[in-house]
């Protein structure tokens, strides 16, 4: 057998203590995570890191990238498309200021991750996908996972959600050229949208207030997302 000594350990492990092993595993690395990426580079929303503390980002991934899940870094999720990186979805969620009552609109659904973190911090989630592959794989991941606040659309997100609005948070995860009139229009009073906007290949993430019917913008970081796609965005993705 030489150094084969661990096997029969292994063989007589029974399988929910394995999978208590591996679900210790994975929270070890969500603090790692959310200690190391995100409380030291400046998140301090407490609920925000405990939502993303909680959170099963290695279940939002390809299973190819479920090592890397929790490393700091966009990962590929399929169609050219990224699940963004930890620190970037924090930094978002951050700047939505949500208490809890909050509905909420999310642009580029991807993976579903990040409208997970949004729906254990507001009340509900709406979230449109122009990939109708992963609207249906983010659908369907939200629904076994539990989350059922989310609500899952396919289409072009740039239009807003216009049955579903007005909304009191609205974020969108891919880089757009300008902010699109239909989200500022669904924003309601008081409401915050936080968007990447610029070029290609780099953009500014803004938060966008709408007070008393007056809209202000500010910058709160340099960023870098695949493009966002659609009437009020980029026309084709190589532009
Ligand atoms: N929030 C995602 C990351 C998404 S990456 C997550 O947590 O995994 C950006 C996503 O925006 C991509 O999936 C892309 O297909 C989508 N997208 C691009 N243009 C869009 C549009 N006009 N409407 C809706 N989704 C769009």
């Amino acid at each position: 057998m030489g150094n084969n000594g661990k096997a029969p350990a292994e063989k007589t492990a029974k399988p929910a203590d394995d999978a208590a092993s591996a679900a210790e595993d994975y929270l070890e690395q969500r603090r790692a995570m959310v200690e190391e990426q995100i409380r030291e580079r400046g998140v301090a929303a407490p609920r925000v890191l405990a939502a993303l503390l909680v959170v099963p980002r290695h279940l939002f991934v390809p299973d190819d990238c479920v090592a890397g899940a929790y490393s700091d870094q966009p990962l590929p999720i399929g169609e050219g498309q990224t699940i963004s990186q930890p620190y970037m979805v924090a930094v978002m969620t951050e700047a939505l200021e949500l208490s809890g009552s909050e509905r909420v609109l999310e642009v580029g659904t991807g993976s579903g991750y990040q409208a997970a973190v949004l729906s254990l911090l507001a009340a509900e989630v709406y979230t449109v996908e122009s990939h109708a592959s992963l609207a249906l794989a983010a659908r369907q991941r939200l629904a076994q996972l539990g989350y059922a606040n989310v609500h899952v659309h396919s289409g072009d997100g740039t239009m807003g959600l216009p049955e579903a609005a007005p909304f009191d948070a609205i974020v969108v995860t891919a880089a757009a050229p300008r902010t699109p009139p239909p989200l500022v229009e669904q924003l309601a009073e008081g409401g915050r949208l936080v968007i990447p906007v610029g070029q290609a290949d780099q953009q500014e993430l803004l938060q966008v207030r709408k007070t008393a019917g007056q809209i202000t913008s500010r910058a709160l970081h340099y960023c870098r997302f695949v493009p966002l796609v659609g009437r009020y965005a980029w026309r084709n993705p190589n532009e």
